[in-house]
């Protein structure tokens, strides 16, 4: 069993991003909203903010109290401000709210990680120009580095979420894949991922997918990412030396989304400069 890994393409592209920032004179500048009382984002916030300085780029993040209203007044000052290239708003907003009226304030010029209706009608439409969710295109980049055929073949996403499974399914799609998507009514999973060359695991639970039950030579991308009390980071597949390669947990998908979170700040910039 081969393990896919994200290393080399997340350098590549924060790379490409440096040389890029380099070259400019007014630098980029990426905000992310965070909400006071959601400390399990601190880190996730912080890591970007690294990532981020790292590349010349700009960053600030904005506390938010638990407002709809100061929300969108933010949300729509950051939008007018010629200053500003992308804003990320770190999920779940806060008990009660509603995502997606907050999130439809977002101009798409801005939305870095294509979280509004918006953006995702770009993707579904198939512009020429869209921007994809981070975490979707960072399965594709991980499919591509390693160049495994989709043409023809018979691919299961599971889970149906805006913003993984959801916008997977479709780049999938445009790639000439056979796309099945599952979700949590799905009946009896494990007796159906036989039937499948690639599968995309984006279910958000611990070892939920059994490798073991896939086809011999099937192609496994984790998506997922938890951290369990023993201090193991494992994904939403339990691996299995049966299959032909599963994707690393830490160090496949999630390593390389970072740096397409930083691609997609480019591709902002460069929108919005026509
Ligand atoms: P999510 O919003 O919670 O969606 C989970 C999806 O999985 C839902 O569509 C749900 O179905 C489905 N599901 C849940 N239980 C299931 C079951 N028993 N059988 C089949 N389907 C089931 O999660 P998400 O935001 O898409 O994230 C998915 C995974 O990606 C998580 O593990 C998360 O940690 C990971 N993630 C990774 C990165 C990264 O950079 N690597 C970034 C973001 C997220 P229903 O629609 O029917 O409820």
């Amino acid at each position: 069993m081969e393990l896919l890994l994200g290393k080399e393409t997340a350098l590549k592209i924060k790379e490409q991003v440096k040389n890029e920032v380099d070259k400019l004179e007014v630098k980029p500048k990426y905000v992310v909203l965070i909400n006071k009382n959601d400390s399990s984002s601190i880190g996730y916030v912080n890591m970007q903010r690294k990532n981020a300085t790292s590349l010349g780029i700009e960053f600030e993040s904005i506390e938010m109290d638990d407002s709809e209203e100061q929300y969108i007044e933010t949300i729509e000052r950051l939008n007018n401000d010629k200053s500003v290239t992308a804003v990320m708003l770190t999920r779940p907003l806060f008990k009660g709210a509603d995502e997606k009226k907050i999130i439809s304030h977002l101009s798409s010029l801005k939305d870095v990680d294509a979280m509004s209706s918006a953006s995702l009608g770009e993707l579904f439409v198939g512009s020429s120009d869209y921007l994809a969710p981070c975490t979707a295109e960072a399965i594709m980049k991980l499919i591509k580095a390693y160049n495994i055929e989709l043409k023809g073949k018979d691919v299961l996403v599971v889970g149906r979420s805006i913003s993984v499974g959801r916008p997977v399914a479709l780049m999938l799609l445009e790639e000439n894949a056979t796309v099945t998507i599952a979700h949590s009514r799905t009946s009896d999973l494990n007796d159906k991922l036989k039937n499948y060359d690639v599968i995309v695991a984006a279910v958000g639970k611990a070892h939920l997918i059994d490798a073991s039950l896939c086809k011999e030579d099937a192609i496994i991308i984790d998506a997922g990412i938890h951290y369990l009390e023993d201090g193991s980071i494992v994904g939403d597949v339990k691996p299995s030396d049966k299959v032909k390669a599963i994707s690393k947990v830490p160090g496949g998908v999630g390593t390389i989304t970072s740096a397409v979170l930083m691609e997609n700040i480019m591709k902002l910039y460069h929108k919005q400069r026509g």
